[in-house]
Parts: C-alpha cells; sequence; structure tokens
C-alpha cells in the first residue's frame, strides 16, 4: 500500500467559512457589499493600528496596482523590487508604463538586499516595492531609511507574510506608503482570490477604492443604501474592476479569525522540518530574529553543495515518494519577458541564482499532521541517500 499523495498546499476552510458563504448566497448581496466592508474593519483591528485605512480587492496583484497608481507612478518612473518573487510584484509596475529594476537578494534571509536596493537608486527612481520571502519580514528598517534618504515610495508585498512582525510590529503598520497581502488560494489565509491594501495615507486610500470599481466616486452598495437618490455617481477616472466580493469577504472573515492559530500550527510545522532535516546536507530555511513573527506561508530549503543530487532530480524522488513540492522561485530575470526586456542575465543575480538552483519548497499548511511532516523529512533523506 503506497501512502496517498501528499499535496504541496491546501487550503483550511471551516465549517464558519462555509455558513458566513451560505448566509452571503441566501442574503440577496453577492458582489460588494456588507460583508466586505466588515472584512475591511476586521483586518484594520487585526493589525491594532486605527489610523490604518484598508481597501479591499480581488487579488494582491490588483492592490499592487492600484497603489502604485494612487502614488503616481508612470511612464518615465523606475521602481527597485526583486529579482527573487513572483512575476505579478513586477508585472504591476508595467501595466502603468513605468520601468521595472531588478535588484539581488540577501542570501541569508532571500530577501530584497537593501544594499543592491541602494545602488540601483537612479535619477527614474520612484519607488521601492520589497517582498516579505516567504513570510519573514524584509529588512523594513533599513528600506525606509534608504526611501527616506532617497524621497522614494515604499509598497510592500506582503503576500506572505499575515501574521509577520518587524521589530515587534506587524507588516501593514510598518509606515510604508501602502502594504498589500493576498488572500490567493495557497496563502496563510486564503478568499479564494482576494488581497487588502493596507494604508496610513487617506488621499491614497481614496483614490484605491475609487480605481477598484471603474473610476466611480460611489460604489454599488452605497447607493442602494444611501438615502440620497440610488441612481448618481460620477466617473472621476478610467478605472479597474478590482472590488472583492461578499461571498470572498465571507471567507476573509473568518479565515483572519483563524490567522494567529494559523501562524502558530504552521510555526510548529517549520519547526518540525528544522529538527527533522538537521544533520543532513541540506540549508534550513532562514528563521526570523529572536521574538519576531514569521508567517511561514513557503518552507523553502536549499541543498547543500555536498548533497550529490541535483535539484531538479531530487524534486523528481520526493515526487516519486508522493510528495509535491515547488521552487520559489524562478527568479524574474530568468523568464524570457524580464530577461529580454532589460538584458539580464544571471551574473547579476549571483545570489538569487545561486538560490534558485538549489531551492525547494516542502509542503507547509495547517491540515498536515505531524505524522505527514515526518513522512516528508523521511522522504528527504531518502532521496539525498539514493
Ligand atoms: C501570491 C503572490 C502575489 C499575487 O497575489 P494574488 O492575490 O494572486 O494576486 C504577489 N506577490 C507574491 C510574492 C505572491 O506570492
Amino acid at each position: 500500500m503506497t501512502a496517498p499523495f501528499l499535496p504541496f498546499a491546501l487550503p483550511e476552510i471551516g465549517e464558519e467559512e462555509i455558513a458566513e458563504v451560505v448566509d452571503t448566497l441566501r442574503s440577496g448581496w453577492v458582489t460588494t457589499g456588507p460583508k466586505a466592508k466588515r472584512f475591511e474593519a476586521d483586518f484594520a483591528a487585526f493589525l491594532g493600528d486605527p489610523a490604518l485605512h484598508t481597501v479591499a480587492v480581488n487579488s494582491a496583484t490588483a492592490g499592487l496596482h492600484l497603489a502604485l497608481e494612487a502614488l503616481g507612478i508612470g511612464p518615465g518612473d523606475e521602481v527597485i523590487t526583486t529579482t527573487h518573487t513572483f512575476t505579478a510584484t513586477a508585472e504591476v509596475v508595467r501595466y502603468l508604463g513605468a520601468d521595472v529594476k531588478l535588484v539581488d537578494i540577501d542570501p541569508a534571509t532571500l530577501n530584497i538586499d537593501p544594499a543592491a536596493v541602494e545602488a540601483a537608486i537612479g535619477p527614474r527612481t520612484k519607488a521601492i516595492v520589497p517582498v516579505h520571502y516567504a513570510g519573514l519580514a524584509a529588512d523594513m528598517p533599513a528600506i525606509l531609511a534608504i526611501a527616506r534618504r532617497h524621497g522614494l515610495k515604499v509598497v510592500e508585498d506582503a503576500a506572505h507574510a499575515l501574521p509577520t512582525t518587524s521589530g515587534g510590529q506587524l507588516v501593514g503598520t510598518l509606515g510604508s506608503d501602502a502594504t498589500v497581502f493576498s488572500f490567493y488560494a495557497n496563502k496563510t489565509i486564503t478568499t479564494g482570490e482576494g488581497g487588502m491594501l493596507v494604508t496610513r495615507d487617506p488621499a491614497l486610500a481614496q483614490r484605491a477604492r475609487v480605481m477598484r470599481l471603474h473610476g466611480m466616486n460611489r460604489d454599488a452598495f452605497d447607493r442602494f443604501t444611501a438615502k440620497v437618490p440610488s441612481w448618481t455617481y460620477e466617473v472621476v477616472a478610467p478605472g479597474f474592476k478590482y472590488n472583492l466580493t461578499d461571498i470572498a469577504a465571507a471567507l476573509g472573515i473568518h479565515q483572519l479569525r483563524r490567522a494567529h492559530a494559523f501562524q502558530q500550527r504552521r510555526e510548529q510545522i517549520a519547526a518540525l522540518y528544522e529538527a527533522g532535516l538537521a544533520g543532513l546536507p541540506v540549508v534550513p530555511a532562514p528563521r526570523a530574529p529572536a521574538g519576531q513573527t514569521h508567517a511561514w506561508h513557503l518552507y523553502a530549503v536549499r541543498l547543500a553543495d555536498g548533497a550529490g543530487i541535483e535539484r531538479d532530480r531530487f524534486i523528481e524522488r520526493l515526487f516519486d515518494a508522493g510528495i509535491g513540492c515547488s521552487v520559489h522561485y524562478i527568479p524574474l530575470h530568468l523568464h524570457p519577458y524580464w530577461r529580454d526586456r532589460y538584458g539580464l542575465q544571471p551574473a547579476l543575480f549571483p545570489h538569487s541564482q545561486h538560490a534558485y538552483e538549489r531551492l525547494v519548497s516542502l509542503p507547509l499548511y495547517t491540515r498536515m499532521t505531524d505524522a505527514d511532516v515526518q513522512r516528508v523529512v523521511q522522504a528527504v533523506r531518502q532521496a539525498l541517500a539514493a
């Protein structure tokens, strides 16, 4: 008897989420409305900062686009981000006609290297987009200091970072211009598809609210619930269709309540991996500094130089043992679009390239049992020994 396939990721959806979705379906209001508003209010409360504005959107990609649009990024501008990320982080810059300047990572954390950011700043640079890779905070004190020195905006890609802390403060409250979370199916909380833009800047929040719904200055729920005539609105810009549905928000309301418990389980699994992999030719996933919270969206290990097996072959062996893995990420500089547009070569990003060639993300999700983790550890051991 072979064990069933252990997938790389699975969401944890409970009865509360299901009941809330059913309630939404029965309510007669399925698009953006009372549940999306409640999810926004709950999210601000979760982050615990009364000065925060929260704007629910249908993806983190949408939220990043809206944040950069609201900051006025456009043709002729340049935005600095890490090559070691998902393409969504960078593609939104191109939506706006601006250019992307990719930089290398710190090999200790796999996060964007602040020194590389500072070295990449030029006359066209307008913003920095750090990514909290795997759920470990990027070096935000250094990045915010660089931004202040050079008059740059900062938008955090926090797709992996709920909940993550830096200097004891939750990501979302660190003082950047905007922070964007993802609720994609495999993220630490999910609404199927969804995201949240968070900012202390009321003008940025207002612009994002207008642009998330066609550039209209009143949304449908406002119009149908207000006392003034419901048919009136003004189009003030050619906006987008980025609003989060109440069906999705219904999931988010209950997922958010479980976010701390989910993080604790993810941290336990990470600790089991670290203990189980000790002594093997594998570099464990970087930990957060003492006292800080790592969201543990991913558990990404690197095969050590003495591992005696190629990464691709290693993943095949794990797959043959019934275990799903992934690689985070194929760096942007290797993808044809980014490589060709900017004439990029691996030698420009030695740390990201070195990591990429050795990286494997092991399964990490709350529905895994301790026995599942031990099974992965065993399979890693056998793949390395074979
Ligand atoms: C998932 C992810 C995104 C995009 O999130 P969506 O909600 O799917 O748009 C952006 N950046 C990073 C680093 C991600 O992992």
